[in-house]
């Protein structure tokens, strides 16, 4: 059959593809996307949003917990894992329809099956129904990336499970040992703790969540004892097998038995079998090398997302989506600026952060001033009943330079994004604190933190 001719083929349609092929087709460029799975990748299918609906579930069962607190008498209440999941199916559900709705409102072509490139400017796709041809002026591959394990651990999704299996099975283990404690392991250690599963988490670096900020990631530790989930750092995996219960995992540091484990080790670029080799595509480091523009080493190809490299955020792949369908519409599209990606973590409390943390802005030869701001101190937060974490702001001591901003706590990832903004106009701390925040609200512990850095909070 003839190839089907278009100006752009997109190859995955997670946050990366999809956002490139709605800008291209906004761009006025004709576009068809290829996808092995649901519209939307493993963002919007099996990552991000199914695990937001799950963490929100957590938070629901916390609150009914904290019945009492609020005045309300319960006599017992029952939280069924199992609704929970099928509730983040349903979710997910709907947003990958969202997308293929905007792929409709965009005339953007949707073809099934897997994406190989055969040349520059041609992807075979093979799904159920046979081969597809396509051929395009410029090729953007956004096929993403898949949970990675240990060397010698395989993820059978029954004993060992990766967050693959954790968003689908309806079945929630009594004790769980979950391995890594980035992103991945803490968010699960919440959602499986508020369902009452024994969660130990463990870590090779000597802290959780270890590429925060310090602070951060001892109070969170403080929180996650709290509420009895068992924290094990600096502890090195050597080995999981299986016993007849469950399986038993070893450390460097001793072994825990437990009826499943998560490995939450990171996730590995989606680059084999998509053609690269065979075109010669430049690789760095088992990512996708690619250009500000994000072109690959052969022109007219492009790598945007989790393929092309850290941090392997769905808004990076949806900033650098922009970027590539502008820069193949011939338009001068502003580069990612990769110091200035918000860090934004689902547990409770949440974590956000951008920049620089203290330490790094210290080992980078920069004086900083630091301003922290707790939630106890807040009257929204109070009000609320969400009073662990605070705003911490690290700054430039002579110029008032935003450097680095972490926060721990209640609606965290909404906050930081003033800072995204002051950061990407160059704000100082000046500009922050002749900002009026509306009071009530959270986003005044960022006023306040800001005002500590220059030695004037009010609050505290
Ligand atoms: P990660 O890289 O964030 O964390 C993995 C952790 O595992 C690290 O802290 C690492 O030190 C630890 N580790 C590695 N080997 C180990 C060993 N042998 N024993 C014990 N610990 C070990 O990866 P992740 O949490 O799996 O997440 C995968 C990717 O997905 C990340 O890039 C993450 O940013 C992204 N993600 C983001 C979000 C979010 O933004 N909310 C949520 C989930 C995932």
């Amino acid at each position: 059959m003839a190839a089907q001719k278009v100006d752009v083929v997109v190859v995955g349609t997670g946050p990366g593809g999809y956002v490139a092929a709605i800008r291209c087709a906004q761009l006025g460029l004709s576009v068809v996307a290829v996808e092995d799975d649901r519209a939307g990748g493993v963002c919007l299918n099996w990552g991000c949003i199914p695990t937001k609906a799950l963490l929100r579930n957590a938070e629901v069962v916390h609150l009914f917990h904290r019945a009492d607190e609020f005045g309300i008498k319960l006599s017992g209440f029952e939280a069924d894992y199992a609704e929970a999941i099928r509730r983040s199916r349903r979710v997910a559900d709907r947003m990958a329809k969202g997308v293929e709705f905007l792929f409709r409102k965009n005339k953007i072509a949707l073809v099934p099956g897997r994406g190989v490139l055969r040349s520059a400017t041609t992807v075979e796709v093979t799904g159920t129904g046979g081969i597809t041809t396509l051929e395009g002026r410029a090729v953007i591959l956004a096929t993403g990336s898949e949970p990675r394990s240990l060397p010698g651990i395989e993820i059978d999704e029954k004993k060992v499970i990766s967050s693959n299996g954790a968003v689908r099975n309806e079945g929630k283990p009594a004790s769980l040992v979950i391995i890594g404690a980035g992103a991945v392991g803490v968010e699960f250690a919440d959602v499986y703790n508020a369902y009452g599963t024994a969660v130990t988490l463990l870590e090779a670096l000597p802290r959780i969540v270890p590429v925060e900020d310090e602070e951060v990631s001892a109070q969170l530790a403080r929180v996650f004892a709290r509420r009895k989930i068992e924290m094990k750092t600096g502890a090195k995996v050597q080995s999981v097998t299986s016993t007849p219960s469950g399986v038993r995992v070893t450390t460097d540091a001793g072994t825990i038995d437990a009826e499943q484990v998560l490995m939450a080790v990171g996730r590995a670029a989606r680059v084999k079998n998509v053609g690269l080799e065979a075109l010669g595509v430049k690789m760095e480091r088992n990512f996708v090398k690619a250009s500000p523009t994000m072109e690959t080493s052969v022109k007219g190809v492009y790598a945007i997302g989790d393929m092309a490299g850290a941090p392997l955020l769905a808004h990076k792949a949806m900033a650098e989506g922009v970027v590539a369908a502008e820069a193949i519409a011939g338009k001068n599209p502003r580069p990612v600026d990769y110091a200035n990606v918000p860090s934004c973590t689902y547990c409770r409390p949440q974590v956000a952060s951008i920049g620089l943390s203290e330490a790094k802005a210290k080992e980078n030869g920069r004086a900083v001033t630091v301003g922290k701001f707790p939630f106890t101190a807040s009257g929204k937060a109070v009000a609320l009943g969400e009073t662990d974490g605070f705003v911490k702001v690290v700054a430039d001591k002579a110029t008032g330079e935003i450097l680095g901003v972490h926060i721990l706590g209640p609606e965290a990832t909404e906050i930081i994004h003033e800072f995204a903004v002051g950061r990407t106009l160059e704000a100082t701390l000046e500009e922050i604190i002749h900002t009026i925040h509306a009071h009530p609200t959270l986003s005044e512990a960022a006023l306040e933190a800001t005002l500590a850095a220059l030695g004037q909070a009010i609050h505290i």
